[in-house]
């Protein structure tokens, strides 16, 4: 492996160890070493930086699944920086692809721009030169709230129309015959011979999806076209029939999906680019633009980031299903490293999401930074240099430090933003618990924020619970002689002196005991009496949180 020997780092040369134990820094190991070309015999040069692309189409629901590809490129960019390449992060709006239907919030009216690129329609809201410019600014404002490193943006509807792929498009039609070659490999139903890998814009309609070319005339670099209908899987782009002819050199159109990308990857010669994980089957388009990449436009194919899709309790999220999470939805319940943290883990270990489970997902935070500022110690030194970078990497921001989250767990928060509301009454049972630090006072308010907004809209029934004002007599009726006289035990145990949560617990066992209860039976009648609920949280620190308000309650028994 490589030296590390970059100065953008503090870390130590022992600490660097940990690089190659990091999915992303093995991958940019694997970028910067590449010697090769993958489909044909040919030497690859290090490039003065190396290039990672992120891209997004224009249309459609903006969910946190669909920040999840560049996020993963943010890390490999980080990486590459982190060993000491140089490298360049760049997004590009696939804001020349169709409408392919309408999405929620967009007029009916719109039926009639199916198969129109989306950078030539006009924005619904009317704040904005077309659609797509309203869409990538309402991208960009939420992608900047999640990815921290700095991006050069792209438009693909500008690059065409600034001419930056008209030595890729000449290149490609010269070469139609391998293009086709290359796909045919993999397909029942060949390409017929006259294929081309562009398409006019139909010069009547302004749709894009509808042109079907009638002849090449290759002497004159003419295309002839129609405009005809072309089915989606549920919906059509309508065309409007007219005749005309074509320059693929000046005129509007766009290449293939199984040529542009390959070309995109030329253009900005990229090094490396995210795919989901069905893109790894040698048929997928990721491959077939790889092939085209080197073997029709000479420029080795990038290095692919392959990663699982976000699903939602292991459903995939839609619309229809009604489980898309916003990323404002997720900024009421966490933060933006939280995000990448969950993303930047494993990349092709699943990644389902549950709102239910988000204290683990917390929990797993807390303990990478517990390890990442040595405050937790951990056995196995290769998982401890793993986690290390796994929160460091998703926390990395310029001008921004290390997130230092609170040492309150996410689960308590949610307990004691059940029971207090005001800040001074939450101060006071955070102290008892020892939970609270002055210096930690933004990050503890934060969190009992989010796990107050999380109580509210997202968690299980069974960990919702109200503290009784008082003890209902249906619920005195139930409990028995041992049972009250333990609670009245306990009530007066908690008064004598300060417990500690260990302390605490060893002595209810022991008010048990004395009183004939089995263990269960007692801590029933506790959860009872505070919650009218057979269960409850954590029996001991709950009891020290509620300080006074506890004992009043089983004084009362
Ligand atoms: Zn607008
Ligand atoms: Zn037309």
């Amino acid at each position: 492996m490589k030296e590390h020997n970059n100065s953008s780092t503090s870390k130590s040369g022992e600490e660097k160890e940990g690089f190659d134990l990091f999915w992303a820094d093995q991958l940019a190991v694997k970028i910067a070493n590449r010697e090769k070309y993958r489909y044909v015999d040919t030497k690859s040069e290090k490039p003065n930086e190396f290039v990672v692309k992120t891209s997004a189409s224009i249309s459609g629901v903006l969910h946190i699944g669909r920040l999840s590809d560049t996020v993963r490129g943010a890390t490999v960019y980080r990486a590459l920086v982190d060993a000491g390449e140089k490298a360049r992060f760049i997004w590009v709006a696939e804001d020349m692809d169709p409408l392919r239907k309408i999405p929620a919030g967009v007029p009916a009216s719109y039926e009639k721009y199916i198969g129109t690129a989306v950078s030539t329609l006009p924005d619904v809201d009317g704040c904005h030169k077309s659609y797509a410019d309203h869409h990538t600014d309402e991208y960009f404002k939420v992608l900047n709230e999640f990815v921290f490193e700095d991006m050069e943006r792209f438009s693909m509807q500008e690059e065409y129309s600034k001419g930056n792929f008209a030595l890729y498009i000449k290149k490609l039609i010269g070469n139609a015959a391998k293009v086709i070659e290359i796909q045919n490999k993999y397909r029942t139903n060949p390409l017929k011979k006259d294929w081309m890998p562009w398409s006019p814009l139909c010069s009547s309609c302004g749709k894009i999806i509808t042109t079907r070319l009638t002849a090449v005339d290759e002497k004159a670099g003419i295309v002839s076209y129609v405009c005809k209908d072309y089915l989606f899987e549920t919906t059509i782009a309508k065309g409007c029939g007219h005749k005309g002819e074509a320059d693929p050199m000046k005129d509007p159109g766009k290449l293939a999906w199984k040529s542009e990308w390959a070309a995109q990857w030329a253009r900005w010669k990229v090094s490396t680019e995210g795919a989901g994980k069905e893109y790894q089957v040698p048929n997928s388009a990721f491959w077939i633009n790889a092939e085209i990449c080197e073997r029709v436009l000479d420029f080795p194919a990038p290095e692919p980031i392959f990663y699982e899709h976000l699903t939602i309790e292991g459903v995939k999220m839609s619309a229809s299903l009604g489980n898309v999470v916003y990323p404002k939805q997720w900024l009421e319940v966490a933060s933006p490293q939280l995000l990448r943290f969950f993303y930047n883990k494993r990349l092709m270990t699943s990644r389902s999401f549950s709102w239910k489970e988000l204290p683990l997902l917390y929990d797993d935070y807390d303990k990478a930074a517990a390890v990442y500022f040595d405050k937790a110690v951990l056995e196995n030194e290769k998982e401890r240099m793993h986690i290390k970078r796994l929160y460091e990497i998703s926390n990395r921001a310029k001008n921004k430090a290390i997130d230092v989250p609170s040492t309150l767990s996410f689960s308590h928060a949610a307990m004691v933003a059940q029971v207090f509301h005001d800040e001074k009454d939450i101060i006071i049972s955070l102290e008892k618990t020892e939970h609270y630090h002055k210096e930690e006072h933004k990050q503890i308010m934060q969190r009992i924020k989010e796990a107050r907004a999380w109580i509210s809209l997202y968690a299980p029934e069974e960990v919702k619970y109200v503290l009784q004002q008082d003890v209902p007599d249906d619920v005195k009726s139930k409990l028995s002689q041992p049972q009250i006289k333990a609670l009245k035990n306990l009530a007066e145990k908690i008064k004598e002196k300060k417990w500690d949560e260990k302390e605490l617990y060893n002595e209810c066992y022991t008010i048990a005991k004395e009183a004939g209860l089995q263990p269960p039976e007692f801590f029933k009648a506790a959860y009872m009496v505070l919650l009218n609920k057979e269960r409850g949280p954590k029996l001991a620190p709950f009891l020290l949180a509620l300080g006074e308000r506890a004992v009043r309650l089983l004084g009362k028994m």
